[in-house]
């Protein structure tokens, strides 16, 4: 394995109440996607989170970035690899980078998390529903390596729709890649840690998503493989409520807790503290 050690930057270091600002105004009137309440902008707060359920709106990967994390430095910012030619696809990806201010539906580095040392990924469902591209997987297969050589716990935040379709195969195959990638960091005796944000779909969630050593998850966040409508068109019944929510992924031991936004940063900053590796 090579220890990548490529571009690093301090683009997160941009304050997050600047970055939502500029991105939603304070007066604009929302509606929680979870409980359907509505509420101006500026009323939920620096997490963005719902006042009346606790639903964390979506974040991007900088905001996220900035929110939970210290000293952050981006490693490869810049992966170049050739986009397959599928029609339309190019100025859909121009698109997702200007708005996202990420070159993939992934964001990677080194941070500290509650003055811990970790080893971050960030996926950001704003850059083209946070699919998986060839160059999204590769970024991730790099930090399990880049965390493996450097004895690093991985801090994972999950959100995607699933593969990327303008990619193919090529899409799929990176799950597989990087599933090796978090077994040799498994084997290292080194703790991976995933935290699910809503939404988190697809062959991410039937991948590295769901192979946490712990798996905590943010509240009502929706978690699947199949979307409900593809399901129930396939069983022919009604699912019930909240069947994709993480809650119910908590009922059924799929999920180890489910922690308001809020609180998450102090919960990681303690389990890594709990689960410093041995001398190897
Ligand atoms: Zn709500």
């Amino acid at each position: 394995m090579t220890l990548f050690n490529s571009h690093e930057d301090d683009t997160a270091k941009i304050k997050v109440d600047e970055t939502v600002k500029n991105r939603i105004p304070d007066g604009l009137f929302l509606a929680c996607p979870y409980c359907g309440k509505e509420m101006y902008n500026k009323e939920l707060g620096p997490y963005r989170v719902c006042a009346n359920c606790g639903y964390g709106f979506r974040l991007q990967a900088r905001e996220r970035a900035v929110l939970m994390t210290t000293d952050f430095h981006e490693l490869d910012a810049d992966l170049t690899q050739s986009d397959p030619d599928f029609p339309g696809y190019a100025d859909k990806l121009d698109r997702a980078k200007t708005q996202t201010d990420l070159q993939e539906s992934v964001l990677t580095g080194t941070a500290k998390i509650e003055g811990e040392p970790v080893a971050l990924g960030i996926m950001d469902s704003y850059f083209m529903m946070g699919s998986m591209g060839a160059k999204t997987g590769e970024k991730i297969t790099r930090l399990f390596e880049y965390a493996t050589q450097n004895r690093l716990p991985v801090v994972m935040f999950t959100a995607s729709g699933g593969a990327r379709m303008q990619e193919g195969i090529n899409s799929l195959m990176q799950m597989a890649k990087i599933s090796a990638a978090v077994a040799e960091h498994q084997e290292a005796g080194l703790l991976y840690l995933v935290v699910l944000t809503d939404p988190t779909t697809g062959g991410v969630t039937a991948s590295f998503a769901m192979q946490g050593d712990i798996t905590l998850a943010e509240p009502h966040a929706l978690v699947g493989f199949a979307g409900a409508r593809v399901i129930e068109s396939t069983i022919h019944e009604k699912l019930p409520k909240d069947f994709q929510r993480v809650e119910t992924l908590l009922e059924n031991g799929f999920v180890d807790q489910v922690v308001p936004r809020p609180k998450l940063a102090q919960l990681i900053g303690k389990i890594v503290r709990l689960h410093q590796p041995q001398e190897a």
